[in-house]
C-alpha cells in the first residue's frame, strides 16, 4: 500500500486521511466511520483490525483466532473490490445500523451485496454487532444470524394483559432485543412498540419521537428507548386524538389523554433521568406506558365505542388465535 493512494473504502480521500489513522489504533468516532475503516481493511487483508472491531457477541466473532484470520485473509485475496456505496446511516446513542452496497467480485463472478450492519458502542468505543445482508448472497465472511424481526402479539395474546417485569441489568440480550424491537418498529412503520407487543413481558418501550408538522400528520423523530420508565404528574388539561396500535390491526379510536405527563426512566446507556413531556410525544409514551401496565389504548375508549367495536376485536382475536 503506498501513502499516496486514495482510500480503499472509496471515500475518495486519501488513506492516510480516512482509514488508515483508524487502522493504526485511532478510534472512529462514529459507527459509519468504522464501516468504512473495516471495509477497507478487507481490502488491505487487514485481518487483525476486523477481528479487534468486533464485538464479542457478534455471530461472526471466534474464540479461535488463528481460524478465523486465516478466514478473513482467503476472503480478501479471493475479492476484488470495485466500489463501496452507502445507503443509509442511522445513530441511536449506542447503537447504529450502516446499510451500505460493496461492489465486489471472486474469481471473476460478480458477488455485490447489501448489508445493513448493526454497530454497538462498548467501553466508548465502535464496534461491529452483526449484519443483514438485504441482497445479493452472503459472501463467506458476511454474517448472516443478524437482526431478526419480531413476531408481534396480537389482541387476544394473555402477554398483552400481563404487567411486565423490571428490568434488573441491561444485558447483551436486552441490548439486542431492543436493537430488534427498534427494526420491527420501523418494519411496521410504528411510533412506538412496547415489549410485551412482542412477546417479551418486560417494562421497556421504544418509540421516535413524534413530530406533528401539519394537524393530522406526523413525521418520526428520533429513536427513544424507555427502560423501567415510572409516570406521574399527568396534567389536569386532557385532550382527544385517534390511536391505532400495532398489535390491533386496522381499528383505530379516539382517546382522551392527559396533555402532559412526567417521565422518569434509564437510558440504553444505564443512566436514569426524568422528562416532562407534552402534546405527542406524551401521547406517545403513555400509550406505549399502558402496554407495560397490561392496558390498551381501547380500555380507554367510552363504554358505547367500546361496544361498537366489539365485533371487530372478536373478529381479530378469531381470526389470529382461532386455531389455538
Ligand atoms: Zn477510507
Ligand atoms: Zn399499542
Amino acid at each position: 500500500m503506498h501513502s499516496h493512494e486514495s482510500c480503499p473504502c472509496f471515500s475518495g480521500k486519501k488513506y492516510e486521511e480516512c482509514c488508515r489513522p483508524f487502522h493504526q489504533g485511532v478510534f472512529p468516532q462514529n459507527a459509519l466511520l468504522l464501516m468504512r475503516s473495516r471495509f477497507s481493511a478487507y481490502v488491505l487483508n487487514l485481518a487483525d483490525y476486523i477481528i479487534e472491531t468486533t464485538h464479542p457477541a457478534s455471530p461472526q466473532y471466534s474464540e479461535n483466532k488463528f481460524l478465523w484470520k486465516r478466514s478473513i485473509s482467503q476472503f480478501s485475496q479471493k475479492c476484488f473490490f470495485s466500489n463501496l456505496k452507502v445507503l443509509d446511516f442511522k445513530e441511536h446513542s449506542i447503537i447504529a445500523t450502516v446499510t451500505f452496497t460493496a461492489h465486489i467480485s471472486q474469481e471473476g463472478q460478480d458477488a455485490t451485496f447489501t448489508e445493513r450492519s448493526t454497530f454497538e458502542k462498548k467501553n466508548d468505543q465502535w464496534l461491529y454487532r452483526g449484519g443483514l445482508i438485504a441482497q445479493g448472497q452472503a459472501p463467506n465472511l458476511v454474517t448472516t444470524a443478524p437482526l431478526r424481526l419480531l413476531p408481534l402479539a396480537y389482541y387476544g395474546d394473555p402477554v398483552l394483559r400481563r404487567k411486565g417485569d423490571s428490568i434488573l441489568e441491561i444485558t447483551d440480550d436486552i441490548k439486542k432485543l431492543i436493537e430488534e424491537m427498534i427494526e420491527t418498529m420501523d418494519d411496521s412503520d410504528g411510533i412506538g412498540l412496547a415489549a410485551p407487543q412482542v412477546h417479551h413481558s418486560l417494562r421497556l418501550f421504544v418509540i421516535h419521537t413524534p413530530i406533528q408538522k401539519e394537524e393530522n400528520k406526523l413525521e418520526k423523530g428520533s429513536v427513544k428507548v424507555f427502560i423501567n420508565p415510572i409516570l406521574s404528574l399527568p396534567s389536569s388539561e386532557t385532550w382527544q386524538a385517534p390511536e391505532g396500535c400495532l398489535s390491533i390491526p386496522t381499528l383505530r379510536g379516539v382517546v382522551e389523554r392527559p396533555k402532559e405527563v412526567t417521565v422518569e426512566y434509564t437510558t440504553l446507556e444505564g443512566k436514569r433521568i426524568q422528562e416532562h413531556v407534552s402534546g405527542w410525544e406524551a401521547r406517545v409514551i403513555m400509550h406505549e406506558y399502558d402496554h407495560i401496565e397490561g392496558i390498551l389504548y381501547i380500555d380507554r375508549l367510552p363504554e358505547e365505542e367500546q361496544a361498537k367495536l366489539k365485533p371487530f376485536l372478536d373478529n381479530i382475536e378469531k381470526r389470529i388465535h382461532g386455531d389455538l
